[in-house]
């Protein structure tokens, strides 16, 4: 979905070329907690967050993953007892994204386990992953569980105004974000993470550290020049008061997810048998103005009675989806990507008008 505004004007700025000679050490910076962490990723993170304000790096350790996936992991690591007799539990809220559980439980590790849905847990000791905007359904989350001992993961991936206003500046412990759906750069695999306290950082850098002595250099540059294109697009804006979105990728992003939206839901009313969650606005403390959310996702539902596998029912017409059991739901809800090229989506809005 990203791919034409990286094709425009601002394409160029983000190209970067590395001779031979750079990046062939494992260091980057051996006096940070965090010595694999290229200063020019981390000095454009930082620019990033205080542009956006969409959340707080002051007084924040960055840590650099391997994709926010990685680091999903390290905070899983690092925020469980070593030494407990039994794997610590981790929740989220369903419908979670689907990924948790097999991230969590993947190399079946003493230390924690998959435990379901947050709402229904019991017990003062756990992870609660809180995954605001939500994939899959697009809603504000947070922290359902309230224990002193309790311990959270904020994974922020949505958090950018394409998707949602940004109304407030987050400070929680541990916050994941990921260029993948900031701009669109999933295959760079970089994520960061947001991290107030010392010796969480400690530990997950030491997870990165153990499982692939850092993380790739070539990308990070690559991330931080893209991050950086970003930032001076706007900062470029306002110096030259110049019209237009060409170069302010958020601006262009959360234009088309919007005419996305709109494709869609005139769809549904189309096609007559399916329902979305209801669009909620807030206001946008970065674009200064009321706005409503663009989830990357849409939560569809099937009103029909007789249609009771809806991913086997819209795979019958031509539509992949992903079905709600697999984030912790029913058969008859499914998660529909809203980020694909423009091609596919117009394919699939088509289709989905077509269905009675
Ligand atoms: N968290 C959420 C909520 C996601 O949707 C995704 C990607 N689908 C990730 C994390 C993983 O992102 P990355 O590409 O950085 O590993």
């Amino acid at each position: 979905m990203f791919e034409p505004f990286w094709r425009g004007p601002i394409g160029e700025s983000a190209t970067l070329v590395i001779p031979g000679w750079q990046t062939m050490s494992y260091f980057s910076d051996v006096g940070n907690l965090c010595w694999f962490l290229e200063p020019s990723f981390e000095r454009e993170v930082r620019r990033l967050h205080r542009l956006v304000g969409n959340a707080a790096v002051e007084g924040y350790h960055v840590l650099v993953g391997t994709g926010s996936s990685q680091l999903f992991q390290a905070a899983l690591y690092a925020l469980a007892p070593p030494t407990a007799d039994t794997p610590l539990s981790v929740v989220s809220t369903t419908p979670f994204y689907s990924m948790y559980p097999p991230l969590t439980d993947f190399l079946s590790s003493g230390l924690y386990r998959w435990a379901g849905d947050a709402n229904t847990f019991d017990g003062d000791d756990y992870i609660e992953v809180v995954c605001s905007p939500s994939n899959p359904d697009g809603s504000i989350r947070e922290a359902v569980l309230k224990s002193k001992s309790g311990k959270d993961i904020h994974d922020l991936a949505y958090y950018w105004p394409q998707y949602t206003p940004i109304t407030q500046m987050l400070a929680h412990d541990i916050m994941l974000f990921t260029v993948s759906k900031c701009t669109g750069h999933a295959g760079t695999r970089i994520g960061w993470a947001l991290v107030k306290d010392k010796e969480v950082a400690q530990k997950m850098s030491k997870f990165m550290e153990q499982s692939t002595i850092g993380v790739c250099k070539d990308a990070q540059l690559r991330a931080a020049k893209v991050l950086g294109a970003v930032t001076d697009g706007y900062e470029h804006q306002l110096a030259t008061a110049a019209g237009g979105d060409a170069n302010l990728l958020f601006h262009y992003a959360r234009r088309k997810m919007a005419h996305r939206w709109c494709a869609l839901r005139a769809a549904v009313a189309a096609s007559g048998i399916f329902s979305l969650p209801n669009e909620v606005a807030g206001f946008c403390t970065f674009t200064k103005d009321t706005v409503t959310s663009n989830p990357a996702f849409a939560w569809l539902r099937c009103e029909k009675q007789e249609v009771e596998d809806l991913e086997s029912f819209l795979r019958e017409n031509k539509i992949i989806t992903r079905s709600g059991t697999k984030f912790g739901a029913d058969q008859k809800v499914v998660r529909i990507s809203m980020v694909d090229t423009d091609e596919a989506f117009g394919i699939f809005v088509n289709r989905l008008a077509a269905i009675k």
